[in-house]
């Protein structure tokens, strides 16, 4: 996979790189998980959530428990969310009193791409949709991870097949190098559902009218039974197209958020 241009590389003490390499944290308990990202990163550390997903709020929950100075949370806000996601936002910021680091697409690069192709590019074609993710989601990434030589996301393997080799903890080489800590790498879909019961944590509301992964709302719809988890994301499209470019660091390969 290609290096993203747009990335610039970070420094990895060897020492890490050779805990990473080792293996040594594939499977650990999420909580180790954090706290090993906490003791080497923070504050260059933070989770990348899209408040679309109730695995990012499981992990700001976590972090929160283990050490809430040091939880730092970013999101992109592509202009196309629904408002629940919007509200799941502001509930968060009043549950856990800390600051959202929110990113936005730069408007001049959405509005040339509107005027050009339409305010609803992305359902005449993959490239339509791909060029979208980029400039509303990969590009204000690329700006958030600036600041960061870790980031924390919500992946499991269950959740699609473009999730299907998730590591534990890996070295993001579309990222610059960054350490990524993917705590939930080994819990199942009903173990999510547990802690969030078990700790009220708020999630969006539409994972209760069938949505278990919320994305820009023109691109996410409810799900039938039987489908995997994000077929209701770009659900025009093949299953192996659909990442946006936010976790494979390439909208030519698709992103996560
Ligand atoms: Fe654009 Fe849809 Fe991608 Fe959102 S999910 S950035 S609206 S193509």
């Amino acid at each position: 996979m290609a290096a993203n241009p747009l990335a610039p590389l970070v420094r990895i003490p060897e020492s890490i790189l050779a805990e990473v390499g080792s293996g040594r944290l594939d499977g650990a308990p999420p909580e180790r998980v954090i706290e090993w990202g906490f003791d080497r990163f923070a504050p260059r550390i933070a989770l990348s959530a899209s408040f679309g997903s109730p695995e990012g709020m499981v992990i700001l929950d976590l972090m929160h428990r283990i050490d809430p100075k040091r939880t730092r949370v970013f999101t992109i806000d592509t202009g196309r969310l629904p408002q629940p996601t919007y509200d799941l936002m502001d509930r968060v910021r009043d549950r856990y009193d800390l600051e959202v680091e929110l990113f936005f697409p730069q408007p001049e690069a959405v509005q040339k791409m509107v005027r050009e192709k339409g305010l609803n590019l992305f359902y005449e074609s993959i490239d339509n949709r791909k060029l979208c993710c980029h400039i509303r989601k990969v590009e204000p990434l690329e700006r958030a991870l600036a600041d960061l030589d870790a980031w924390i996301a919500g992946l499991r393997p269950e959740q699609s097949v473009t999730r299907t080799d998730v590591r534990t903890v890996e070295v993001d080489s579309v990222h610059g190098g960054r350490i990524k800590l993917n705590p939930l790498a080994t819990w199942t879909r009903d173990d999510v559902t547990k802690y969030v019961r078990e700790h009220h944590v708020p999630v969006n509301a539409l994972h209760a009218q069938g949505y278990p992964s919320v994305g820009c709302a023109p691109c996410s719809r409810a799900i039938k039974e039987g489908e995997d988890e994000r077929a209701g994301r770009w659900w025009w499209e093949n299953p192996e197209t659909k990442e946006c470019g936010i976790h494979t660091g390439s909208e030519a390969e698709g992103s996560g958020i």
